[in-house]
């Protein structure tokens, strides 16, 4: 584990006329699967260097990055408390939970209201633990960056786009900056999954002053954060059927569903070279169910 891993790029069957390739970090691992495993490897780096023993996070009770961060502990043989948005019986049949819980993930149910301030909840329970590492919410943070950013390293020098899928933008504020070290000609299309996303390029800016290459296109959230509709849940099982990759209804489905839709109004040029990255997440699938019969 966390070694460097590079995950395979594998084309789309659904659009002969394009070249897409599918940079498929959802391979990586079952659980630290896809960008989080990118935006833990430094933070892990970082414990190890400060000899913490003990991670400390945030999430909300469907969290990609509570399982990613439960079962990487587990596997480096460290501690890990979670700090959960929620009422513990608001999540009792939580499956994402039950899977933290196994692999040995402490938790603290926290109101929506104390969520708010996590570096008080921090200090307060664990300020005087010197074993402990604070790790921000989804792993957000200057070392996820640096992980992000080595996405870029795996991939041909000569991609025009770049696609992905933002909740935070940490990701692709990462992806960005591998562009610019790299000095490529790619351009980086983000997909904020959340209403209002224009707040996704200050996120991008708090790391990297030049937007230039970066393109935001904020009208396919769905109505907001795992929100979805008939569309696009049907565009999902149509995608999963044709090309045997699992997507799911919070990330990559919305970010599969805007390159779907920009390919159909001959956005791009006909040998345009196409990557869109599999940030993974197919957990989330878990929470949808009743969605899917
Ligand atoms: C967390 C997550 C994202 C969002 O990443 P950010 O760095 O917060 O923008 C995207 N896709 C998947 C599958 C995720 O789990």
């Amino acid at each position: 584990m966390f070694t460097d891993i590079d995950s395979p790029l594998q084309r789309l069957k659904s659009f002969p006329s394009h070249q897409i390739l599918v940079k498929r970090d959802d391979l990586i691992d079952p659980y630290i699967s896809g960008n989080k495993w990118r935006k833990l490897k430094y933070i892990l780096e970082e414990a190890d260097i400060q000899q913490k023993t003990h991670l400390v996070t945030f999430g909300g009770a469907y969290s990609n990055h509570l399982v990613a961060t439960a079962a990487a502990c587990a596997r480096k043989g460290l501690n890990s408390t979670a700090f959960v948005r929620g009422s513990e019986n608001e999540c009792a049949n939580n499956e994402m939970l039950m899977l933290c819980r196994l692999f040995g993930m402490q938790f603290i149910f926290t109101d929506r209201l104390s969520y708010k301030n996590k570096a008080a909840l921090f200090d307060n329970q664990f300020g005087n633990n010197t074993s402990a590492l604070f790790v921000d919410e989804g792993g957000a943070g200057l070392e996820a960056v640096k992980g992000c950013a080595e996405i870029i390293a795996e991939l041909p020098n000569d991609v025009d786009h770049i696609f992905c899928a933002a909740g935070t933008g940490t990701t692709a504020a990462g992806l960005l900056i591998g562009i610019q070290q790299r000095k490529l000609k790619t351009q980086l299309h983000v997909i904020p999954v959340l209403k209002g996303g224009d707040f996704i390029a200050d996120e991008i800016n708090r790391y990297i002053g030049n937007t230039e290459q970066l393109t935001l296109h904020t009208g396919y959230h769905f109505g907001g954060y795992a929100k979805t509709t008939p569309g696009l849940i049907s565009f999902i099982k149509q995608f999963i059927t044709t090309e045997g990759m699992l997507i799911d209804p919070v990330y990559t489905g919305k970010m599969f569903y805007a390159l779907d839709h920009l390919v159909s109004v001959d956005y791009f040029k006909p040998n345009d070279k196409i990557v869109a990255l599999h940030t993974g997440g197919l957990l989330g699938l878990m929470g949808m169910k009743e969605k899917f019969r």
